[in-house]
């Protein structure tokens, strides 16, 4: 099986989940809730994920948040924190948590065997044929070749587990 690196990290070991948790909660606990990353966060913003309060229970030890699957990883909280801190971060390794737990969103599992099998993670749809039609764009074909490579270079990162 096969996920995005910067969401789930199938295949990594167990000693490197846990360092990751453990560099998360280091990093959380040097926050100073000023709250910028949140009026910063579009996903905040619409009701989503806030990471000032991510960050808080983090810090606390408690690694269990159902928002983290509506970060946008727009990095935008990272840019704006005084103390150069990436909630970012912090909200990757909850979700490489809850992955190698089986307990992530199934679209992220679909996107990323989509992206395996055609160099895409979205899908080519009606309206998307439609829509490029009527733009005057060629049909969106499948690059076998380039697939292939794709797979190549996937196997050589973090993204591929060796027993699948
Ligand atoms: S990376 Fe996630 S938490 Fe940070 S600003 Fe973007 S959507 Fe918000
Ligand atoms: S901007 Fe930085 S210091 Fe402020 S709440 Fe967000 S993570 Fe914490």
């Amino acid at each position: 099986m096969l996920f995005y690196g910067n969401v789930v990290p199938v295949g990594r070991r167990d000693d490197a989940l846990k360092e990751e948790l453990e560099e998360a909660v280091v990093e959380a606990g040097r926050c100073l809730q000023c709250g910028l990353c949140s009026e910063s966060c579009p996903s905040a913003r619409s009701g989503g994920i806030a990471p000032d309060e991510v960050m808080a229970k983090v810090a606390e030890g408690d690694l269990d948040d159902e928002r983290i699957w509506r970060c946008a990883m727009c990095h935008r909280c990272a840019s704006v924190c005084p103390e150069d801190l990436d909630p970012s971060r912090v909200i990757t390794a909850l979700r490489n948590r809850s992955a190698a737990k089986g307990e992530h969103p199934k679209r992220f599992e679909d996107s990323a065997q989509r992206f395996l099998a055609t160099g895409r993670a979205f899908p080519c749809t009606g309206m998307t044929r439609n829509m490029r039609k009527e733009l005057g764009l060629p049909p969106l074909e499948v690059d076998r070749k380039a697939v292939a490579e794709l797979k190549e270079l996937i196997k050589g990162t973090r993204g591929w587990r060796k027993d699948d």
